[in-house]
């Protein structure tokens, strides 16, 4: 047992005070794991979109004052009453959805959709009791989806952390807690593509980059890059995009640009923007009779999807996912093995890195379009 193991511990947290202020970071008291519950030293964060949706919160709930990141990787420090799966010192990924493995979900082999541990981004509370368990001052801060990994120490379910390898680079695998397990298994496991087949990924952030690299781990031979941002085009051809196609040099929708250049539309599309003219074009620009899409940005508040429902007579499939479909703690402890075994590559998705006092950069970065993941060092 540590000696903090059962007390309060005391310790730097970036909290958002306001809707798109920056951090500040600041002492936050972090509570004991009650009943189901463990609390995890964090090594390293990375930022995700969804962080920022949440804390621009533009097109999503205001939560406020909170402690956003669930991109990360860590290390128990101790454990609350009925954990038996996990011990002080094991490695762990916190991850956005959980997984309790006894719920209908959970014992279903298509779904990763938990029904107790399942994404919410509006809760701010532990499930246990309905509180909080960072307080500054004896003011509750807010959780962010179970995970709050912009803090030096944070609590989360049990079965929203997956254990693994010891030996496997925290600082390179906690990517795998949100992003690139989401964009690979976007393709992968909810696409689908076959060997030879022609697929387009909107938006070649971090999920879309990982979206192509599923793509070409599938064997498409066609891998057509969509972004608005043109900076990205170059870094995507490291990832198996093969053609590239930003929207504002047509003055025609880019599903019809998409539509002409495959003879009739692409095999799979993966949609990973969040803007929900790009959902829809990403199911528009699929073959009719066998093409298959998937979404996964998040979408703002008031979205509505609209198509004309011929799309879908015409034997279009549209699917959506979060996570790309991975059970986190059955299936994320392979994908870690995957990297340890050189036959997945993260490097390549790291462009930056910062301390964690300079959190913010990585806020500054994403909002420019700059860069693919930023890893925030927790101890420096
Ligand atoms: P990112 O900001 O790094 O990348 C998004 C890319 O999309 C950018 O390059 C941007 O230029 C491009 N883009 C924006 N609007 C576009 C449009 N209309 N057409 C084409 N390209 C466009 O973000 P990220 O961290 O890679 O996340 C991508 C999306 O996935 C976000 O919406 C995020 O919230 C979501 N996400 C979903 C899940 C899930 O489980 N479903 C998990 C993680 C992230
Ligand atoms: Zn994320």
């Amino acid at each position: 047992m540590s000696s903090t193991a059962g007390k309060v511990i005391k310790c730097r947290a970036a909290v958002a005070w306001e809707a798109g202020k920056p951090l500040v970071i600041e002492e936050v008291e972090v509570a004991p794991p009650q009943a189901m519950e463990v609390r995890v030293k964090i090594l390293y964060t990375s930022l995700c979109h969804t962080d920022v949706y949440f804390w621009e919160a533009k097109g999503q709930t205001p939560v406020f004052p909170r402690i956003f990141g669930h991109e990360a990787g860590g290390i128990v420090e101790c454990v609350g009453e009925g954990v038996t799966d996990l011990a002080p010192g094991d490695h762990v990924l916190p991850v956005f959805t959980g997984e309790c493995k006894e719920c209908a979900h959970c014992k279903s082999e298509e779904s990763n959709m938990c029904n107790l541990l399942r994404i919410n981004t509006d809760r701010g509370v532990m499930l246990n009791d309905g509180k909080s368990r960072f307080t500054i001052n004896g003011k509750p801060i807010y959780h962010f989806v179970g995970t709050s990994t912009f803090s030096e120490y944070t609590v989360t379910h049990v079965g929203c952390l997956a254990k693994i390898n010891p030996l496997a680079p925290l600082d390179k695998v906690c990517v795998l807690s949100c992003g690139i397990s989401t964009g690979l298994g976007a393709t992968l496991n909810v696409a689908k593509p076959k060997r030879g087949s022609t697929v387009a990924v909107f938006g070649l952030g971090a999920v879309g980059l990982a979206a192509a690299e599923g793509a070409r781990i599938a064997g498409a031979s066609r891998i057509i890059g969509v972004d608005l941002n043109p900076n990205r085009f170059e870094e995507a051809k490291k990832f198996g995009c093969t053609e590239f196609v930003n929207p504002k040099d047509y003055n025609k929708p880019v599903q019809e640009v998409l539509a002409e250049m495959t003879d009739g539309g692409v095999d799979r599309s993966v949609e990973c923007t969040g803007h929900i003219d790009a959902m829809i074009s990403a199911f528009e620009c699929v073959h009719d009779g066998w093409g298959v899409a998937v979404l996964v940005g998040v979408p703002h508040k008031d979205a509505v999807f609209k198509t004309h429902p011929i799309n879908l007579l015409n034997e279009r499939t549209l699917k959506g996912t979060f996570f790309g479909n991975y059970k986190p703690r059955t299936d994320i402890p392979s994908v870690v093995e995957k990297y340890m075994a050189k036959d997945l590559e993260l490097e390549k998705f790291i462009t930056h890195s910062v301390p964690f006092s300079q959190i913010n950069k990585a806020f500054d970065l994403m909002l420019k379009g700059e860069g693919i993941r930023c890893i925030i060092s927790m101890d420096e």
